[in-house]
């Protein structure tokens, strides 16, 4: 698998070898007269990203562009900006603040995975000056030169403060966790349903506004470009529909739901006839735990 793939003229996909892996995130490069990049990834495996930049002869960035604050999309957030000094931070107001201070995002994420894994999967975050944030908003335009701009959607559902970026000119929307993962040569979709903000009707209607903007391809963050977009959304929408429907009658024990989540998902997988190596992938980019949490701690906020 490349580490670079060109999607369009002055577009290209990186593999930013999270987990010093391949296809576990990809990130999004607009190399025009303003230069933008989608996703960062973890600080721990940085190092590849800007060993890609590098040899791509990328000396600077206008701005650093994340869909939300994620440590796999923004961990290493603070080190780029330091390494690209011109580049402003496109983030939503609600992440905003958390990149500014990372202290509190840093505490809830260590509560998860625990000081080594914090260290081992995702490394430090450095705090961003107020005076770098380019605060996204629904119709913000992220200019790219030459006329060009991205243009960014407010898409709650996943998270709070989450964005997804459209490119009329190529026509790829750029769509974060927010339709959730679909893995080259499986291409089906599955939800991404971590608490604390999960809220699925929300999530729901920003598919349906997606797909009102008929992209002409997706580019997910895990992992790259899906040239049908509206079977993509559709099904984005009816699984996370059933995740909910299914995590509903488990009761509260998110532990076990987990376990339980976990065989009915991959099973259906093996009666759809998807093949063992493509249910692999999907497993091992999926954080079980996450999932039912998410969906029990939205139930509960619904009683
Ligand atoms: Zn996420």
């Amino acid at each position: 698998m490349e580490r670079v793939t060109r999607l369009a003229d002055g577009l290209y996909q990186i593999d930013a070898l999270m987990f010093d892996d391949t296809e576990r995130l990809a990130c999004y490069l607009f190399d025009g007269p303003e230069r933008v990049l989608i996703e960062v990834g973890p600080s721990v495996t940085l190092h590849h990203l800007t060993d890609t930049l590098d040899s791509l002869g990328i000396d600077d960035l206008s701005t650093i562009a994340v869909t939300h604050i994620h440590l796999d999309h923004a961990g290493g957030a603070g080190h780029l900006a330091a390494r690209y000094p011109n580049a402003r931070i496109g983030v939503h107001a609600a992440g905003a603040r958390h990149l500014a201070n990372p202290q509190r995002l840093w505490d809830s994420a260590t509560r998860i995975y625990g000081e080594e894994g914090m260290a081992t999967m995702w490394g430090p975050m450095e705090p961003i000056a107020d005076d770098r944030m380019l605060i996204l908003e629904e119709g913000t335009r992220i200019p790219l030169g030459a006329g060009r701009f991205l243009d960014v959607m407010d898409t709650p559902g996943h998270a709070k403060h989450h964005v997804v970026f459209l490119d009329p000119e190529s026509g790829g929307m750029f769509i974060g966790d927010s339709v959730g993962i679909a893995f080259p040569h499986g291409h089906f979709v599955q939800p991404v349903t971590p608490p604390p903000d999960l809220d699925p009707p929300l999530l729901v209607s920003q598919l349906r506004r997606m797909a009102d903007r008929d992209p002409a391809f997706l580019g997910f963050a895990h992992f790259g470009r899906h040239d049908d977009p509206q079977a993509a959304l559709a099904e984005a929408e009816a699984r996370v529909e059933a995740w909910v429907d299914f995590v509903r009658d488990l009761g509260d024990d998110t532990e076990a739901a987990a376990v339980r989540l976990r065989e009915w998902v991959l099973e259906g997988y093996r009666a759809q006839g998807v093949s063992e190596d493509v249910i692999a992938t999907y497993d091992k980019n999926t954080f079980w735990p996450m999932m039912p949490a998410g969906i029990v701690r939205w139930l509960g906020l619904q009683s």
